[in-house]
């Protein structure tokens, strides 16, 4: 059995960690499936989507602080939208996780959380979620 859901994510900003595991799991809920995977897809080319700590939230805004040093706004950069320092982000991080359902829950760390990244807002965005396994 599979189910697929969908539910927009407002940003505010550029850089910006949004945690969304409580959408994530009532999608998981809703599916009705209790053992199996759930897939998190973000269909977009400056946002994506990472397992991280969801306790100390110094934590995004290192990881954030890194990714900018690793991928600063170039004067190199070719693309005419001006926003090549958020694909380079997109890329690194990713369109999607995979987690394991068990019992009808997200079987995640104790501290983890599942995080949409902003690297280009503020936009509305959309996530897919994609249920797999049994009821
Ligand atoms: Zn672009």
């Amino acid at each position: 059995m599979t189910s697929l859901f969908d539910f927009s994510v407002p940003t505010s900003r550029q850089n910006e960690w949004l945690n969304i595991t409580a959408e994530v799991q009532k999608a998981v809920a809703a599916s009705g499936i209790t053992e199996g995977m759930c897939v998190v897809f973000v269909p977009h080319t400056t946002a994506a989507v990472t397992v991280n700590e969801n306790a100390d939230p110094d934590v995004p805004h290192d990881v954030g602080f890194a990714l900018n040093q690793i991928s600063p706004d170039r004067q190199e950069f070719r693309h005419s939208e001006g926003n090549s320092a958020a694909h380079t982000k997109t890329s690194l991080i990713g369109p999607s996780v995979t987690v394991i359902v068990s019992g009808g829950k997200l079987l995640l760390g104790t501290w983890q959380g599942i995080w949409f990244n902003e690297f280009d807002g503020p936009r509305t965005r959309r996530v897919l979620v994609r249920v797999l396994g049994e009821c």
